[in-house]
């Protein structure tokens, strides 16, 4: 008989997509009810963090509907959750990687894999809420390579610390178990290998290098091989030999692979089949944070309050807030001056004078709520009646053109909407504006008062 938890799950089923309700919901078992607490069970800490910020809310809501009174949970973590048995098959189809014993005739390698940056690694890199996703992906996938999230893809605009974080990956495998085969290079390295390999008729040993002797395959800015059909045809057959005896790719690139024209389908699916994971621009904090553990590690002595104005300054990407950081420094000394917040300010504002603060998702929707007259509730409810429906898709249009958040993140906000349902609606709006001047009016005018 269905438990009240499966039921409720179930019927969450149809408005989440396959991948979100695989990943995040389908994992968490009922293991008991004692009035009204559900004692949950988690494969492990991330799930339930993950599963407890994102989704949880939702799952109380229908057991609330569902129920007509109110739960509580307690989830508990359970390393070795029974699976089902179709689930289990795909598991023992896709095995975990398994290191060759040590043995004295098997000597260790313990020089740090080739292309690995020595500072790259999850130590240095800080986490906060814009990368938080995937950062804890990445560690986790490093945990269990193979296992859960694989392929692992994660996404952003530059200098948002994607590079930084598959480095980490390769290191903590690395470290974990020193024998390990890691291959770490950017797309445009592979495609040279590979159009030399063709060249000098050594396709062999290319293809044992990347399909045979490798145990995880990092691949950095994959957006580069975008529309060179034999290069995307031999990664199709590096992926799908690695993925079949289980071994873990991490693919980064500018974008989701859905917006790379040129990109076949059968590799765009094939990047979609693990975990998709976005970096944003850091907040206030967590630039703070970088540019403490930066100093730090540079033994620059940096006073909160200079932080906190270079941190103000600068805010699209962590790349920038080195450089800023570096240039501060630098100059000061050069000129014999303290290194202090007017010195930073005269010298990093002047660059900085176009950068205004951030439009917050909060901001957006309390503005299209008070603009159509609705609640903010039902801008992240599930109704599709369209005089709720036009709403929400303009606040997420506005969202996605005025905060710099992700799809992901913004269909999250919405009430734990899938990103392509934050996509499609970007989408519609821009070919509504075409046709509706009332509606062109409305987004433009929710625009300028959300901008002064
Ligand atoms: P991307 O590949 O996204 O363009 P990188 O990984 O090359 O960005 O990061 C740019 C620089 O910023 C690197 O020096 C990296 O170490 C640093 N960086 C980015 N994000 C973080 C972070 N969260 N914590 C610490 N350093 C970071
Ligand atoms: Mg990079």
């Amino acid at each position: 008989m269905p438990d009240i938890w499966s039921e409720a799950l179930h019927g969450l089923e149809p408005r989440l997509d396959k991948q979100t309700f695989d990943m995040w919901l389908r994992p968490i078992r009922l293991a008991g009810v004692d009035g009204d607490l559900l004692h949950l069970r988690a494969p492990n800490r991330f799930l339930k963090e993950w599963f407890e910020t994102h989704y949880l809310d939702c799952v109380l809501d229908e057991l609330t509907s569902r129920h007509e009174k109110s739960f509580r949970v307690a989830i508990e973590i359970v390393e070795d959750l029974v699976v089902e048995p179709e689930v289990r098959e795909e598991v023992e189809r896709r095995p975990a990687h398994t290191p060759p014993a040590e043995g004295l005739s098997a000597p260790r390698i313990t020089a740090q894999p080739a292309g690995l940056h020595p500072r790259y690694r999850f130590d240095t890199f800080i986490k906060g809420g814009c990368n938080e996703l995937a950062a804890s992906a990445a560690m986790a996938a490093a945990d269990e390579p193979g296992a859960r999230f694989n392929p692992l893809f994660i996404y952003g605009g530059v200098g948002l610390g994607k590079t930084h974080l598959l480095h980490g990956v390769g290191h903590e495998l690395h470290r974990k178990n020193p024998s390990l085969r890691i291959v770490m290079l950017s797309a445009e390295q592979f495609m040279n290998e590979f159009v030399t390999a063709v060249r000098h008729n050594e396709f062999d040993q290319f293809r044992a290098r990347y399909r045979r002797d490798c145990d995880c395959l990092l691949i950095d800015d994959i957006q580069f091989i975008a529309g060179r059909d034999r290069t995307m045809d031999e990664f199709f057959h590096v992926f799908n030999a690695l993925y079949e005896s289980g071994k873990q790719i991490v693919v980064t690139a500018d974008r989701v692979p859905a917006d790379m024209p040129g990109m076949e389908e059968r590799l765009t699916s094939r990047l979609n089949w693990g975990l998709v994971a976005d970096v944003q621009a850091p907040d206030l904090e967590t630039r703070m944070a970088i540019l403490q553990a930066k100093a730090e590690r540079d033994q620059i002595a940096l006073r909160p309050e200079v932080a906190l104005s270079i941190a103000e300054l600068i805010r699209s990407n962590v790349r920038e807030l080195e450089g800023a950081l570096l240039r501060a420094t630098t100059f000061a000394e050069l000129r014999g001056l303290p290194l202090d917040e007017r010195f930073v300010r005269d010298l990093l504002g002047k660059t900085n004078g176009s950068d205004r603060p951030p439009v917050s998702i909060d901001a957006v929707q309390k503005a299209v709520a008070a603009y159509f007259s609705i609640r903010i509730t039902d801008l992240k409810g599930k109704r599709r009646h369209r005089g709720v429906s036009r709403p929400r898709m303009i606040a997420m249009y506005l969202c996605r053109q005025l905060t710099g958040a992700s799809f992901p993140e913004i269909g999250i906000r919405f009430g734990g909407k899938d990103h392509s349902t934050v996509i499609n609606a970007c989408k519609r709006i821009e070919s509504l504006k075409q046709d509706e001047p009332d509606l062109e009016t409305a987004v433009e005018s929710l625009r300028s008062q959300l901008l002064v």
